[in-house]
């Protein structure tokens, strides 16, 4: 595929056309977050879901919602429904798993972030953790409590607006 010269090394972009079960963690990595211009529209999509189970293994190790960014831009709602259905089960499966983890509910605020991307709103995550044992969502109140304020890092990388990530969530801590 075709990526923008300054980002990208023709062997990395060699690597981002071939078996995605050979391109480092860092590649993917690198793909996920870069911006969307910097490679040709048409491209970007198929090769975000040739690698979306490499972003997904990468979510689960290191969960940051920065890694799920791009779909929109790769046209996540416009995939085979069948995929979408696979990365959808995917990412439930972290979230839930972590859940189920004493030591890993510190992941989870960052995670559900990431899981929103797919939807582009916060409403369905935040149906999935009303599910969730009441330990687990005590804790993902007080991580969201401030998410409004300057200070919170809630929401760094979700960009959609009206209502925004910040008001799904005080919506959803109004209700409790
Ligand atoms: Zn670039």
């Amino acid at each position: 595929m075709k990526g923008c010269g300054l980002c990208w090394t023709e062997a990395e972009l060699a690597l981002l056309d071939g078996d995605p079960a050979l391109v480092p963690d860092e590649v993917v990595w690198q793909f996920a977050w870069e911006v969307e211009d910097h490679f040709e529209p048409d491209e970007y999509g198929p090769a975000w879901r040739r690698l979306a189970h490499r972003v997904v293994g990468l979510l689960t190790e290191d969960p940051d919602s920065r890694l799920t960014m791009g779909l929109t831009w790769a046209g996540f709602s416009h995939w085979p429904e069948a995929e979408r259905t696979a990365l959808y089960a995917q990412v439930t499966d972290i979230v839930l798993r972590a859940a189920s983890d004493e030591e890993r509910h510190k992941d989870l605020g960052e995670l559900i972030e990431a899981a929103a991307q797919l939807d582009q709103s916060m409403v369905p995550w935040l149906r999935l953790v009303d599910t969730l044992p009441d330990e687990v969502v005590e804790h993902l109140a007080e991580e969201w409590s401030d998410c409004d304020k300057a200070s919170s890092t809630f929401g760094t990388w979700l960009r959609w607006t009206d209502p925004t990530p910040q008001d799904e969530v005080l919506e959803w801590l109004s209700t409790r």
